[in-house]
């Protein structure tokens, strides 16, 4: 936002803070992208048993642009990775991901050329959840640590660095490391 660039610091930025992150927390509308296996539980989560409802986010967005946060279910192969990061980048800001699986997360059990390792590699990730696959319950966990996240982020310049910093160091990483027998990496 705008807006934030121009807040000043101190205890009126605090309190801004403090109601931005509240009202963010309670309206987030996830982007459905679903890529394997682990979408399956996904869409369990949205159904009347789990009840994503109760956090306002019943909505699933098929435009990334009525979106703030990307779930990645499943494995990335490298030929859909540009797509990813294209619907990331036309989602609205402020944006958050969360990395939904082991396959997501790190590749997984799918340690070959066709698969990222790690979709960290292509977008910035906040929340990283284990398993094959994931519960609902493990979701909704993720979820819920997420809006405590939500509640407590920064606004402004500060926040725009911090992503910018994550993301080049994110960049920056080798997608298999290769450690040699002596203990160095190659
Ligand atoms: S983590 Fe398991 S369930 Fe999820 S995409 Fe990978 S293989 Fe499928």
């Amino acid at each position: 936002m705008g807006l934030e660039e121009k807040l000043p610091n101190g205890v009126l930025l605090t309190s801004v803070e403090k109601a931005a992150g509240w009202a963010r927390a309670r309206s987030v509308w996830p982007a459905t992208f679903g890529l394997a296996c682990c979408a399956i539980e996904l869409f369990q989560t949205g159904g009347p048993r789990h009840d994503l409802a109760r956090f306002g986010m019943e909505r699933a967005s098929n435009t990334p642009r009525q979106a703030d946060l990307m779930i990645v279910a499943g494995r990335l192969s490298q030929k859909m990775a540009p797509v990813l990061r294209q619907i990331y980048d036309q989602m609205s800001d402020p944006k958050w991901v969360i990395s939904m699986g082991v396959c997501a997360s790190s590749g997984g059990m799918f340690n070959n050329y066709a698969i990222v390792q790690g979709v960290d590699h292509i977008v910035p990730v906040d929340i990283y959840l284990p398993g094959c696959p994931p519960r609902p319950e493990m979701l909704m966990d993720s979820i819920v640590k997420l809006h405590d996240k939500i509640i407590n982020m920064k606004l402004g310049k500060n926040r725009d660095r911090q992503i910018t910093e994550l993301e080049n160091a994110r960049l920056g990483l080798s997608p298999l490391q290769v450690i040699s027998p002596g203990g160095s990496q190659l």
